[in-house]
Order: structure tokens, then sequence, then C-alpha cells
């Protein structure tokens, strides 16, 4: 058995086009997807990212509060969301292994409370970063639960065997982490998560706007990092939010890798 990934349609979301590209025109709306990812593993089940809570599209202003609902509109449509998508594989929540949370975002940690039987992986910088934001954001109980977190300072190879490796790509958050794969197909991958939401922003050197960035300079060299691994690497990118990418990839329950 070889390493497989898989591209869950985890739902979408819209919002004025300027929170991804800074010098867009103004009142301009954008929609991206939400996806996460299974990556199979012949020691385990990986999912990176877990996506939005089921409660977030059913009333956002309840989920998130009334400021992130009204910046958002929130889209899921049959069969989308981490447990239908699994679903099509013949899965369940209690199936996965791993879980590797790219960041503590809502889009991203939205269904954590469902692994209850996953070792969830998460760097120490988000985790303590998320933690003294906590007061002010009743967006954690996302992910703030008695969950069986496992808390990274840096690099984590998952298997030991570097064909599935946890990277740190902090700067959108305080500690971001993407993930490197290598499928049985002989390709290199990474999953980049918020690091890069888009094709566009890596040609373009862009960083989005400024409420998406913790951190411009460590951003910025994430961003430098991921286009290495392209480069230098022969590493195909996968971005967080990238809707002409996520089209062309095959879908769940077909790997794409
Ligand atoms: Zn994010
Ligand atoms: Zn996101």
């Amino acid at each position: 058995m070889t390493v497989k990934l898989y591209a869950l349609n985890c739902g979408a979301l819209e919002f004025d086009r300027r929170s991804f590209f800074p010098d867009a025109a103004k009142g301009v709306a954008m929609r991206v997807p939400v996806p996460s990812f299974l990556v199979v593993h012949p020691k385990g089940r990986v999912l990176f990212d877990t996506g939005i809570h089921a409660d977030g599209f059913r009333d956002p202003v309840a989920h998130f509060g009334k400021d992130l609902a009204a910046y958002f509109r929130f889209y899921c449509g049959p069969g989308e969301g981490i447990a239908a998508q699994l679903r099509l594989l013949g899965l369940e929540p209690g199936d996965i292994t791993h879980v590797v949370n790219s960041h503590f975002h809502f889009d991203h940690c939205g269904c954590n409370g469902l692994f209850t039987r996953a070792e969830i992986f998460v760097q120490g910088a988000e985790m303590r970063a998320s933690r003294a934001a906590r007061d002010a954001d009743g967006r954690a109980r996302d992910w703030d639960q008695p969950l069986n977190y496992r808390l990274l300072e840096g690099e984590h190879d998952l298997f030991g065997d570097a064909d599935v490796v946890i990277v740190p790509t902090p700067g959108h958050t305080a500690g971001h982490q993407s993930l490197r794969v290598n499928a049985g197909s002989g390709m290199r991958l990474c999953l980049t998560g918020d690091a890069c939401y888009t094709q566009e922003h890596l040609e373009r050197d862009l960083l989005p706007g400024k409420l998406a960035v913790w951190n411009a300079d460590e951003m910025q060299r994430s961003l430098g990092e991921l286009r290495r691994m392209r480069d230098r690497e022969s590493t195909e990118l996968i971005y967080g939010h990238d809707g002409a990418q996520l089209r062309g990839l095959r879908r769940c329950p077909e790997a794409f890798a």
C-alpha cells in the first residue's frame, strides 16, 4: 500500500476580495472553497484541517458572533463537509488516527471536536497565541476542547519515513504549519494551508490583507520557503483556498495523488 491523497470539499466562504488581494477594487466579493485533505499512509489516516463547524453554516451569528458572521457568507452544499466527505470513502471520524491543524482559524479547525480518537498536531506557538487571545474570541470553542492535542516545536515527521512531514510556515498566524507529502504516485506535494491562499499570491509574491497577516516578515519568509520547495525540490504546492486549482483535482472518493 502506498501513500494516497484525497481532497475533501468542506464548503465555501464568500467575502470582500480585498482580504485576499489588498490591491483589488473596493466592494467586489469573491468565493473560495474550504478544503481539507486526507493522507492515507500504511501506518495511519491523517487529516489536514477539519473545515467549518456545522453550526457555523446553520447559524453563523450564534456560532461565530455577529462581527465574523457579517464579514463572511458561508456555503455548504449537499454531500459537503468533513463528515459527509469521509463517508464517501467509507470512513467515520473515529477512523482518523492523526489530525494536523494548519492553524486555529475557524475554517481549518471547525470540526476538531469530531476527532476524539485522533492525536491532533498543532504548533505550540499556535496554541499559546490562541489561548492568549481566547477571551476576546468566541470562536475558541472550535478548538478549545479536551482533545488529544500534541504540541510541536518545529518540524515533525509523522511516521519516521519522511513521507508525511509537518513543516512550520508561520506568519499568517503565530504557529501556522504546512504538510509535505510524498505520494505513492511519485509526486512530492506540499499542502500549504493559509501560508499561501492561491497560486497568484505565490506568483506575485503577495501577502493578503492586513487582517490575514499576523507577522508580515515571517509570512514573507514562509512564502519564500514554499517557492523554494516548488522551484528547487520539484514539489507541487496545493494552496489553501485556490478554487481554480482545487477544481482541477480529482474529487473524493477518488485520490488525486
Ligand atoms: Zn487562516
Ligand atoms: Zn483559511
